[in-house]
């Protein structure tokens, strides 16, 4: 049976043992499924073995095996030492072999006489074929041949690997051990038919071959079945979590109720066509007794807030409560105000509860929630999940859900009270990629935006034209306006690397010499919520005129007033972080200017993408532009998307099959929704033993 034997520790295997055990579980590698998966960072092709003799010419990558037949110590004093040594192969030729950096070190390591294998590019060095500095393997005529004449994997490097002596050539030996013991009981976690349909190499075949590939051809077969793999129960899972959401049933809402009319009667502004559309999605959703599960994605700005609250007087229309979850304190405070001015005037109560919220506060809140006076909670995720009693809750907002990943939704969806659920985002994401990050969900895009809003302008500037910068934060403050900064860093870096990237709390320092008659105020993660917390209300009250950060200022903070955004090293963060930034501004009836203060000495590439964010303002253009520039590891690295990390497969570049993939996963869904048939047995326990959330059983689906 596969999932026990891949659920046995490694500790015991040879080559391990307690200490290495400790060193590995520390990077989250416990059991022999995390060894197997713990592959190769990077291939060296070494079936390319040259005999010395027939070199005629220098070679980018070659491997010769060979004795060692002299070694030679240069020290030099001041000038650097050197290491050389000999090879001979039988062939009638000499190798010489050269190191000049840690040379004292090398040459601690070789020994006359040795065999050796000798990896590296071939040159012509005073007269003779050397190699300098190449990677080398000793050869040990009794075992298996792993290091040398074969593909070999390089394995993940950490300074605790190093320390424990975990080099990528004992990895190969426990892997190959592992193989040769227990192997044979690998069972295949897919159903044959489903190999045999996209031509897949079997499981067996493919984990081993990963590790020890015969050829490039296998290796490519064995690494696209395993992203297949990858894929395929990361879409089983999506499929599942839909599947079961569908069958709830949610209580229906009604549209025409008079609340909701009445709201919309009252309203200042007339919905955009986008908004519309969403509304009757929603409408669509929650009207027939089964349970919504939609995501509203739509730019920073572009109105979610006024959908989400007429979904909310749907459900209040309807007899129900509704929760309001937003990830920061801030963010709830703010929703917590805006719907108060909208509902309070209707005759409804909204409550607050965060983690800041006063004991007696939040009892009585508790109670009104739980007697069901108070129509609306609002708060932040966790203060709302943690066991707040509803009289009836029948919708639950999740606001700026990127957030909150896969697994928190799917824990959302079996609590207790199982309401309609509407996530909302600000993160576009690129059509292809929806599909897949967003597979659990029904999903509305809002392209549009409220009429009149001033058009963000984007402007590049150089560190020597800062003074032009103050020229215009001048202007805009003398008119009453406010200024955001952000840095990239919270204080200044040890890091040689990030040595001359501008930190805020020097930034401050700057700005505040720069402006002495305006009140600056500073807020990054390193300080207390609730300092933070203050300082930033100051801000949005609009008590100080500039507001200096780290990133930290997050997606959803309303501040009307602000029409300038400057962003410090723009280089550093990535297009969609930009953009987000960037949607703090222009909120208002003013002009708004984002500047990129930048230093294109750094790279070119960095040139490229920020000349993107100067010609459009468009979120969903910017994400693919992103997306192509960074390859999806990145682009959903931070906290974008809460999608877990695939090891093998790239949504980005293996866009064929994510689509096989999810075809598959619901066909099968389709075909046999509880995984119950005998053929889907090992599939079945695989996917529940190291693949879905838990409480996401499949007896529960089927
Ligand atoms: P987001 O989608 O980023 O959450 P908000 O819901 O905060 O955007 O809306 C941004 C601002 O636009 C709010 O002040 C809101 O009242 C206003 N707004 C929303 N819809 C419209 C509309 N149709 N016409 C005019 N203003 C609108
Ligand atoms: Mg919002």
């Amino acid at each position: 049976m596969s999932v026990p034997l891949l659920s046995e520790s490694i500790q015991y295997l040879k080559g391990v043992g307690p200490k290495r055990a400790d060193v590995l579980a520390a990077e989250g590698i416990r059991t022999a499924a995390d060894l197997l998966a713990l592959y190769p960072r990077r291939y060296l092709d070494r079936t390319n073995v040259v005999r010395i003799a027939d070199i005629q010419a220098p070679h980018p990558a070659a491997t010769v095996v060979g004795t060692i037949t002299r070694t030679r110590f240069h020290a030099r004093r001041g000038r650097g030492s050197r290491f050389e040594l000999t090879v001979s192969d039988g062939s009638g030729g000499f190798l010489t072999c050269v190191w000049f950096q840690r040379a004292r070190a090398i040459a601690n390591l070789f020994k006359e006489g040795e065999r050796v294998a000798f990896h590296g590019k071939i040159t012509l060095f005073s007269g003779r074929w050397s190699m300098s500095h190449p990677e080398f393997d000793r050869v040990d005529d009794a075992g298996p041949k792993l290091d040398t004449g074969r593909i070999i994997g390089l394995y993940p490097g950490h300074a605790s690997f190093d320390a424990a002596g975990l080099s990528s050539r004992l990895f190969r030996r426990i892997l190959f051990t592992w193989f040769k013991e227990k192997g044979a009981g690998l069972e295949d976690p897919l159903p044959p038919e489903l190999a045999a349909e996209f031509h897949l190499m079997d499981g067996r075949s493919a984990r081993r071959a990963i590790h020890f590939p015969k050829s490039r051809e296998e290796l490519d077969a064995a690494t696209r079945r395993l992203k297949f793999e990858e894929l395929f129960f990361f879409q089983l899972m999506m499929g599942a979590i839909r599947t079961r959401v569908q069958r709830d049933p949610g209580p229906p809402l009604t549209a025409d109720g008079p609340l909701l009319t009445r709201f919309m009667e009252q309203l200042l502004f007339t919905l955009t066509p986008g908004q519309h559309a969403a509304l009757q999605d929603i409408r669509v959703d929650t009207s027939h007794g089964v349970r919504m599960n939609r995501l509203l994605q739509g730019d920073v700005g572009s109105g979610k807030t006024v959908v989400a609250v007429a979904a909310v007087l749907m459900a209040i229309d309807s007899g129900c409560q509704a929760a309001f979850l937003a990830p920061t304190e801030i963010l709830a405070e703010q929703h917590f105000r805006t719907l108060s001015a909208w509902l309070e005037p209707l005759g409804l109560y909204v409550g607050l509860l965060t983690g800041s919220t006063p004991a007696p506060v939040r009892r009585s809140t508790l109670e009104g929630i739980a007697q069901g006076s108070i129509a609306v909670a609002v708060g932040t995720h966790a203060v709302i999940q943690e066991g707040v009693a509803f009289e009836r809750l029948g919708l639950c907002i999740v606001d700026e859900q990127h957030r909150f990943g896969v697994m928190q939704r799917a824990a959302l969806y079996s609590k207790g009270d199982r309401p309609h659920i509407l996530l909302m985002s600000a993160t576009p994401i690129p059509r292809s990629l929806a599909l897949t990050v967003y597979g659990d969900l029904d999903v509305t895009v809002i392209r549009d935006r409220p009429p009149g809003r001033q058009e963000v302008e984007t402007r590049l500037l150089w560190e020597k034209r800062r003074s032009e910068l103050h020229d215009l934060m001048r202007r805009e403050i003398a008119a009453g306006r406010q200024v955001y900064m952000v840095y990239p860093l919270v204080e200044e870096s040890e890091v040689e690397e990030l040595k001359d990237i501008k930190d805020a709390e020097s930034g401050y320092q700057e700005v505040t010499a720069a402006f002495p008659e305006v009140h600056v105020e500073l807020v990054h993660g390193r300080m207390k919520g609730a300092d933070k917390d203050a300082a930033m209300q100051r801000f949005v009250r609009g008590e100080a005129a500039i507001l200096v950060s780290t990133t930290v200022i997050e997606v959803g903070v309303d501040v009307p007033n602000a029409s300038v955004m400057v962003i410090e090293h723009a280089e550093r963060f990535g297009l969609s972080q930009l953009h987000q930034l960037r949607g703090r501004i222009g909120r208002g009836r003013h002009t708004a200017t984002c500047v990129l203060m930048c230093d294109f000495k750094r790279s070119e590439a960095s040139k490229t993408r920020l000349k993107a964010m100067v010609e459009t303002n468009d979120g969903f253009r910017i994400s693919e532009v992103d997306l192509k520039l960074r390859g999806a590891g990145d682009f959903f690295g931070t906290r974008q998307s809460g999608l877990p990390a695939f090891k093998l497969a790239d949504i980005a570049e293996d866009t064929d099959l994510v689509a096989a993939t999810r075809t598959a996963a619901r066909t099968l869904l389709t075909a046999d929704p509880g995984l119950s048939r005998p053929e889907n047995r090992v599939l079945r326990d695989y996917f529940h033993a190291f693949v879905a959330p838990e409480g996401l059983s499949m007896s529960r689906i089927g």
